[in-house]
């Protein structure tokens, strides 16, 4: 894979994903479809959030580049938990299907918990579930929760070498910064977690050889929290008032320091989704596998 890096040290999520699409999961998913398999994907919505929306057609766009079936199923905000879960139970029992995820959020009567622990950990492309995530973090073969998959492919392109490097992560959400973090560890980095109660935040970031910003707060991070020479993540995505997609690091500050950053919109984004794809492959492959090892 080439880095996809621009004179101007832009590592584009945008560019890696088609390529990753093109050289790696077509060329897969035609040789699963030689055996007769076409990888599936369900997307569970519940309701009507716009950003869901958004993001599901991102997935679905992205399912069809790379030759993969992808269905949404629609449920009204009212669905009952119970409801849910029925249709999770015939969705793990569905052979056709390889992957599923139940689209974030739900609404406040639906409990994520249940819900995860509902999914079959073998079809959850999210890699949301805890048997996942316990793998994740035991370094055991998974499917990985896609944004941390996404920003290993954005860090491995950047051309650093991750052994060894000093890895700062900012923010120890559940989705992003935890699991981050353990792909970080796992790939032989040392890595420091900050977060809300983290004393003198600069005194780390600077250290950081990799930063990895997912705060959820536009611009938090500056020119000063960032070493000469650092390879900059930002995960943050938010509207600004004037309709302009922001991230996390204030890009016209941090990118002069930064041996390469990625922007907001058209890094980690493309990468979440183009993980999720390749979640999905990878379920169909280890059914398939299973089925010719039976
Ligand atoms: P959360 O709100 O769940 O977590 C934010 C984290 O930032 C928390 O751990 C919090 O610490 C930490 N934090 C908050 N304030 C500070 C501070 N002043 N100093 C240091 N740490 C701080 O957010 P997510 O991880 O879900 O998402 C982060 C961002 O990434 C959001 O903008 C979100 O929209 C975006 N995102 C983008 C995705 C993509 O595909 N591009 C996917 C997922 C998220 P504490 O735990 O102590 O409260």
């Amino acid at each position: 894979m080439t880095a996809p890096n621009t004179p101007n040290n832009v590592l584009s999520g945008r560019t890696l994903s088609a390529e990753i699409i093109t050289n790696d999961l077509r060329p897969r998913v035609e040789a699963l479809q030689a055996k007769g398999i076409t990888p599936k994907l369900v997307v569970v919505l519940i309701g009507d959030h716009a950003a869901s929306a958004s993001y599901v057609r991102q997935k679905e766009k992205s399912a069809a580049k790379a030759g993969i079936v992808s269905e949404v199923w629609r449920y009204e905000e009212t669905v009952t938990e119970a409801e849910i879960l029925q249709v999770i139970e015939k969705i793990n029992r569905d052979e056709s299907i390889h992957g599923v995820i139940v689209q974030l959020p739900v609404p406040d009567h639906i409990s994520v918990p249940a819900i995860l622990k509902a999914i079959d950990p073998a079809k959850d492309v999210d890699g949301f579930t805890p048997d996942n995530v316990g793998k994740l973090f035991q370094g055991e073969e998974c499917l990985a929760c896609c944004t941390p998959q996404g920003i290993m492919h954005l860090v491995r392109a950047s051309g650093v070498e991750v052994s060894g490097a000093h890895a700062v992560v900012v923010g120890r959400s559940n989705i992003v910064g935890k699991p981050v973090a353990g792909l970080l560890l796992n790939a032989n980095a040392t890595v420091t977690i900050c977060h809300s109660r983290t004393r003198d935040l600069s005194h780390h970031t600077r250290q950081a050889d990799i930063l990895v910003v997912a705060v959820g707060r536009p611009n938090f991070v500056t020119a000063e929290h960032v070493r000469e020479g650092a390879v900059v993540i930002d995960v943050g995505i938010h509207r600004t008032e004037a309709g302009k997609l922001t991230g996390d690091v204030d890009y016209d500050s941090v990118s002069p320091r930064a041996k390469c950053i990625t922007p907001v919109p058209g890094g980690v984004g493309p990468m979440t989704v183009v993980s999720l794809i390749q979640n999905t492959i990878i379920a169909a492959e280890r059914l398939a596998e299973g089925k010719a090892s039976q």
